[in-house]
């Protein structure tokens, strides 16, 4: 048993990935995004999973690295090529490697050619391998900057990739187009510059004729990616909000707790997105709360004050959270959905008006 995810960077088109036991639910995160922390740390919590580690496959430059946001965030330890020599790695990892979450593991495999530090990991048990920018589907990372070789990636990807099972699924560092995984089997066959018949020498020649810009981010991601993704200048996290103390859900909007939206008091405009019948009806409403039906909110938006934090609030917080999603979207700064809705704020004893009680 294996929790997986795949998740997205649209930025920079870069996939990072959660592996977690399902038992112990210890979890590791593969390629990690600096700007993609928030997400990363929500999914965690709202998984009940424990980061023991961050795994990056190379010294990536196209974007910068989370390791060290997380670990400062959840204490897990960043592992990372120890030939790619990157400051403040706890995990120096190299060829034969293990790094384990709870009764899982994952193998270290070394695959130079794109940069001399690529490492690909392979589950335990050889049905997945996550193989950064060594090999990607129907294609391979570039060989022209970062030591990069073609000559070496080319018998990388023969000896570490292509000699896994054939049904082994390839889970690429980036895809460009949205493909999501590929197997060893179909790259064998169809990776139109490593797969087939292509010699070493047919795809150097490929390779070493690409004539790529260089990544925008690159001047940027490498000297940060050497510091495993310090925080530095500029470049930080998002900070959250500091109207409240909120939880951001996975599912793209902020929440408040109901003890916390009674601290607030009249700070807040809450908004009740339930029809208007059911705004009259025996479950009651928050007192000094605005009347405004999820269908009536796109139009309406601009009723309210836009310098003042909004909550929305509906029976079970369900109908609300798509409200907030919509008011972020209409441009409003400070929105947060009433976790649990109605029900959770009558349930922990706070008043409400109009109730049928
Ligand atoms: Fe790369």
């Amino acid at each position: 048993m294996l929790i997986f995810r795949q998740l997205f960077d649209a930025t920079s088109s870069t996939y990072t990935y959660l592996l977690a036991d399902p038992v112990s639910r210890e979890a590791v995160l593969i390629d990690p995004v600096f700007e993609q922390l928030r997400r990363d740390t929500t999914l965690l919590r709202e998984l009940g999973l424990t980061l023991v580690a961050t795994l990056d496959t190379h010294v990536h430059a196209d974007h910068v690295t989370a390791a060290w946001l997380l670990r400062e965030r959840l204490g897990s330890r960043i592992g990372v090529a120890a030939v790619a020599g990157a400051a403040g790695t706890d995990l120096p990892l190299q060829q034969g490697d293990r790094v384990a979450f709870g009764s899982r593991w994952l193998e270290v495999r070394a695959t130079p050619g794109h940069t001399d530090g690529c490492l690909s990991y392979v589950l335990d048990d050889r049905s997945m391998a996550f193989t950064g920018d060594a090999l990607l589907i129907r294609g391979c990372g570039r060989t022209d900057f970062q030591q990069g070789s073609p000559q070496r990636l080319y018998r990388s990807v023969h000896e570490q990739l292509l000699s896994l099972p054939d049904d082994c699924a390839i889970y690429p560092g980036h895809d460009y187009r949205g493909l999501t995984v590929s197997s060893v089997a179909e790259e064998r066959r169809l990776n139109p510059r490593l797969g087939g018949d292509a010699s070493e020498g047919d795809f150097t020649g490929h390779m070493l004729n690409l004539a790529l810009p260089h990544p925008k981010q690159m001047a940027i991601a490498v000297p940060a990616n050497l510091q495993c993704g310090r925080p530095e200048g500029e470049r930080q996290p998002p900070a959250d909000p500091d109207w409240a103390p909120l939880t951001w859900a996975f599912g793209g909007y902020w929440e408040v707790q109901p003890a916390v939206l009674e601290d607030l008091g009249t700070q807040v405009q809450v908004v009740d997105v339930r029809e208007a019948a059911e705004y009259t009806d025996t479950l009651g409403r928050i007192a000094g709360s605005i009347s405004l039906p999820l269908g009536e909110l796109p139009a309406r938006a601009g009723e309210l004050d836009a310098d003042r934090p909004v909550v929305t609030v509906c029976r079970s917080g369900a109908r609300s959270a798509q409200a907030a999603v919509l008011l972020q979207k209409a441009g409003l700064k400070q929105v947060a959905n009433l976790a649990g809705g109605l029900l959770r704020w009558r349930g922990q004893g706070h008043a409400v008006i109009g109730s049928g009680d």
